[in-house]
């Protein structure tokens, strides 16, 4: 309805829509009281992927305008419950599956999708969709959500973000069993097939987009998430989220955090629940970023405790060996197995709940959190809700209001004792849209870790001391627009400082150059533009 008299007419659509012509912001308004209509958040998510499907600008500047309130529905929590749910759900095609069987015809499959300027793809292969583990292909949830948000936080053009789920099966029984299971029906397949697939997939990106193409792991298990990040980061342009973006988004909380308890990060004692991707990320980051302030790489590995499902992680554990990265934090300590206990013996004065083990942070070590420390940090960062650590209520009342906390969902606003605290969202949504931004407005071919230092910073430099005298260590989720642009700007800037740049010439404003690449999500003319000549 918001065409024109004229564009009704000249496409040969004038009748087929009412009289009356609409503004967008009176076509916003009607969006606003459909949503309002719903009372479930699961029909709220159907609602935005119709508009999605039926009006992409519409969507998307109902999304940017409306962050805070519909960010929750497109992304954690209720995207985990639409993915529980994508058979029922599922309407129209979004994204592109690609199953084990296309092996040896991934490049046919790629070459079906239908724009031809792809610069982003976020891929998953569901076996670790937010915290509710392994689902299968109903996991495209997770890239649609991250892509939608790619274009609505960082302004990266629709046409050229590329959702991917790699359907290796499931191991979940309940969706084999499942009638409106969309995924293939077997067990995932691993091993040298699997890897074979991916390598194939990686390969058939850069064929058919190129070398610069970006490509985002998103919810892979643990066990191939490490592999695959090493073993692609050198080669092409990639990042994972769980492991990079979660690191990024925590260490920008925790740099802002040490302007309400007047630290150095390398003053903290860090304590992880949970060893994963997230835990594992974060602490290597933390680590690049003590050393950044002089310390050494054994002293902030020293300042760094890790829980993982067998207890404290310590140097000759009788249960259960210590692998992988986590090696790098392994303490001489005597293994302990209850939290509880953990927390009393380390004395930490930063807690980061990434288990996935809902309601761990008892009360009982929120309190002694806050007995020796002023200001504790507690950070509850498994997704979604129900997976949170503690709540925001349950952190300040058992803290006395003196905790600094954050979540990975997002948590209301709550009143104690006269306050009313505002819990910070560590949520990767303000670091991945900015960093794919600067990324690909630059041409970085590979992203190296410092990437995410310099978006940690950068966030964290835009934390106002407002946003930290209201409890949160993140800036109003109203302004991720901005945190986007600025993130990116400040990628560039080190891109090219470091040689890391492909994107020829140099602009000299980085950020006004990449602002000019922004979608914009009003609307255009429908009508080709049209002049005269002289006469001839
Ligand atoms: P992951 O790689 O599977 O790691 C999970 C870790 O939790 C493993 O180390 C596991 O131990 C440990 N664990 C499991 N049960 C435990 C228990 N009872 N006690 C102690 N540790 C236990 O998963 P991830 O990628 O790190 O993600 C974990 C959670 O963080 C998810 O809920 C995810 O949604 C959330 N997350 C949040 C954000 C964010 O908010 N910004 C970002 C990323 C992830 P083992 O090593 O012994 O198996
Ligand atoms: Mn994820």
């Amino acid at each position: 309805m918001a065409f024109t008299l004229k564009e009704r007419q000249l496409l040969g659509i004038h009748g087929l829509i009412p009289p009356r012509f609409k503004t967008q912001e009176e076509q916003l308004e009607l969006c606003r009281l459909n949503i309002e209509r719903y009372t479930e958040d699961l029909n709220k998510y159907i609602y935005l992927m119709g508009l999605q499907d039926r009006n992409e600008r519409l969507f998307y500047r109902f999304l940017s305008e409306n962050v805070e309130q519909l960010m929750p529905l497109v992304y954690t929590p209720t995207v985990g419950l639409a993915c529980q749910k994508y058979g029922l759900i599922y309407r129209r095609p979004r994204g592109l599956f690609i199953t084990i069987h296309d092996h040896g015809h991934v490049y046919d499959v790629l070459r079906n999708w239908p724009e031809s300027d792809v610069r982003a793809i976020v891929v998953t292969d569901g076996e670790r969709i937010l915290g509710l583990g392994d689902l299968g292909a109903y996991g495209m949830g997770i890239p649609v959500g991250k892509l939608a948000l790619y274009t609505a936080l960082a302004g990266i053009k629709p046409h050229q973000c590329l959702p991917i789920t790699l359907d290796v099966g499931t191991n979940t029984q309940a969706l084999l069993d499942d009638p409106l299971y969309i995924g293939l029906r077997h067990k995932r397949i691993t091993g040298a097939e699997y890897e074979d697939f991916i390598d194939e997939f990686m390969r058939a990106v850069v064929k058919r987009y190129g070398q610069n193409t970006l490509i985002q792991f998103e919810d892979f298990g643990n066990h191939n998430a490490f592999r695959l990040l090493d073993k692609y980061r050198e080669k092409y342009c990639t990042f994972n989220d769980d492991i990079q973006g979660t690191a990024s988004v925590a260490v920008a909380g925790l740099l802002a955090s040490l302007r309400i308890t007047n630290t150095r990060l390398s003053d903290n004692i860090i304590l992880f629940q949970g060893a994963g991707e997230a835990s594992l990320g974060i602490a290597q980051l933390c680590v690049m970023a003590m050393q950044a302030e002089g310390t050494s790489t054994e002293d902030a590995r020293d300042k760094i405790w890790m829980v993982d499902s067998k207890g404290l992680i310590v140097k000759d554990r009788p249960e259960g060996g210590v692998t992988g990265h986590k090696v790098l934090y392994a303490k001489n300590h005597v293994p302990i197995k209850n939290l509880e206990e953990i927390v009393r013996e380390i004395k930490p004065s930063v807690i980061i709940g990434a288990a996935a083990v809902g309601g761990v942070f008892t009360p009982e070590i929120l309190r002694d959190m806050a007995s020796f420390n002023e200001h504790p940090i507690v950070f509850a960062l498994s997704n979604p809700t129900v997976k949170a650590e503690c709540t925001a209520e349950s952190a300040y009342t058992n803290t006395d209001g003196k905790c600094v906390f954050a979540s990975g969902s997002p948590f209301p606003p709550f009143v104690y004792k006269g306050k009313t605290f505002y819990p910070g969202q560590g949520n990767n949504s303000y670091i991945f849209p900015g960093v794919a931004l600067g990324v690909i407005c630059t041409g970085i071919h590979h992203i190296s870790d410092d990437i995410f230092l310099v978006a940690a910073k950068t966030l964290a430099a835009l934390v106002s001391q407002d946003d930290l005298d209201s409890g949160s260590l993140y800036p109003p989720l109203t302004t991720i627009q901005k945190c986007s642009l600025k993130i990116a700007a400040r990628i560039a800037d080190y891109a090219y400082e470091h040689g890391m740049a492909s994107t020829d010439p140099e602009p000299e404003d980085k950020e006004g150059f990449i602002q000019a690449q922004l979608y914009d999500y009003h609307y255009k003319s429908a009508l080709p533009s049209s002049y005269i000549w002289p006469k001839l």
